[in-house]
């Protein structure tokens, strides 16, 4: 079974290893992305699954992290992918609504799953946008509404109240009025585009020939999943599946799954492929590279990508 090739971003001959991974990327044509927490850390929106993360930044009803949280360099380098027509698809747990942000088109609106223009597939949905409960109007999250939620109240939904003025003056009888509740789907809950994400995947696995995992600890059971099946469509197309991570998390159980775990930040990281991007070639003529830990790579040349002269 192969092994993962385990790259430090702080190791100088790692670096010029790294770079030699990253000219997968810029080589690659069809790339999906799955990214989570880590991506947005830098923004300092905490991990979800720590003690001080969203979930318990909801029960504080201190969302105003949530309203005014920017993008990071690394939802800038998913947009310069789709810029350059090599990004397929990108699957987010996170709820910051961030890809959005920096023009990631994130609107679900489509008649059928071929026709879904949507470049983000948002697998918790989003803190930044409030649903009416009885109506299930959407509203963004805005500053508005922080002073409400931190009272610990729900605002009411201004379509129902709307509806409701005009019942009044028409004088007819009063109607029940919707509170507006975060759309984030919490685990355990049923994605309402489940199906709909299902059938979206299993297409996206025609063509995908990179895979790459974003500031992901890989924890979450249906989130693995996707990995390996993406994983196993990535490698019969010669591609690669690449990890990125501030700790290092695959294990054993990973091999043969992920090519490459790179041990960094995904914000330093993107910064070195951002190079590669712009000096694709430069990467070719690199010839004298060291580094005892690959040898398994070598010796198996079953890969045949970092070369060890
Ligand atoms: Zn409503």
């Amino acid at each position: 079974m192969e092994e993962i090739v385990k790259l430090n971003l702080k190791s100088e001959n790692d670096c010029l290893l790294i770079r030699e991974v990253n000219s997968l990327v810029a080589k690659a044509k069809n790339c999906v992305i799955i990214t989570r927490a880590g991506i947005s850390c830098s923004v300092e929106i905490p991990d979800f699954i720590s003690s001080y993360g969203l979930y318990n930044m909801i029960k504080s009803q201190y969302p105003e992290l949530i309203v005014n949280a920017r993008p990071t360099a690394t939802h800038s380098f998913i947009k310069k992918l789709a810029d350059m027509k090599k990004l397929k698809r990108v699957y987010t747990q996170n709820i910051d609504n961030l890809e959005e942000l920096v023009g990631l088109d994130v609107d679900w609106q489509f008649e059928r799953v071929r026709n879904c223009k949507a470049q983000v597939v948002q697998l918790h949905e989003t803190l930044s946008k409030l649903r009416c409960n009885a109506c299930t109007n959407i509203c963004p999250f805005t500053l508005q509404y922080c002073d409400i939620f931190k009272e610990g109240k729900a605002p009411n939904c201004p379509k129902c109240e709307e509806r409701e003025n005009t019942r009044v003056k028409q004088g007819k009888r009063s109607h029940f009025i919707g509170q507006l509740k975060p759309t984030v789907i919490l685990y355990g809950d049923t994605h309402p585009k489940g199906l709909e994400i299902s059938q979206i995947a299993i297409r996206e696995q025609n063509k995908a020939d990179c895979l790459i995992i974003m500031g992901n600890s890989l924890r979450i059971p249906r989130v693995k999943d996707l990995i390996r099946d993406f994983a196993r469509a990535v490698h019969g197309h010669n591609g690669y599946v690449i990890l990125v991570n501030a700790m290092d998390v695959a294990n054993k159980g990973w091999n043969g799954v992920i090519d490459y775990q790179i041990e960094g930040t995904c914000d330093e990281w993107v910064k070195l492929v951002d190079l590669e991007l712009l000096n694709g070639k430069r990467i070719l003529t690199m010839t004298k590279i060291s580094l005892p830990n690959l040898k398994y790579k070598q010796e198996k040349k079953e890969r045949n990508v970092l070369r060890q002269i």
